[in-house]
């Protein structure tokens, strides 16, 4: 089951990169959505869960085990990748 955040838990931001709030919609994941600055291309979240809900989520520990975690409507974040660790000889 995904979380459904109150309106009050969302905030609207500004590119986290550049600053400008100028965004076209990439994704419409409602209530989130993944957006485009037109300034500097970044795509990033907007809204997305204002810091104070974020880090209720993040001090529980169900949060990192699999729990109920946001954005499982996006098909690619049900089945995290697996990470590899490499030993890269010089
Ligand atoms: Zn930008």
């Amino acid at each position: 089951m995904t979380y459904q955040p109150a309106p009050a838990e969302l905030e609207q931001v500004a590119c986290p990169a550049c600053g400008i709030d100028n965004p076209t919609l990439r994704y419409d994941l409602s209530p989130y959505r993944v957006v485009q600055c037109r300034a500097c291309g970044l795509s990033y979240l907007s809204p997305r869960l204002n810091e104070a809900t974020m880090l209720r989520f993040y001090q529980d520990d169900k949060y990192f085990e699999n729990g109920d975690v946001f954005y499982d409507s996006v098909l690619y974040w049900k089945k995290p990748p697996q990470v590899e660790r490499v030993k890269i000889n010089p």
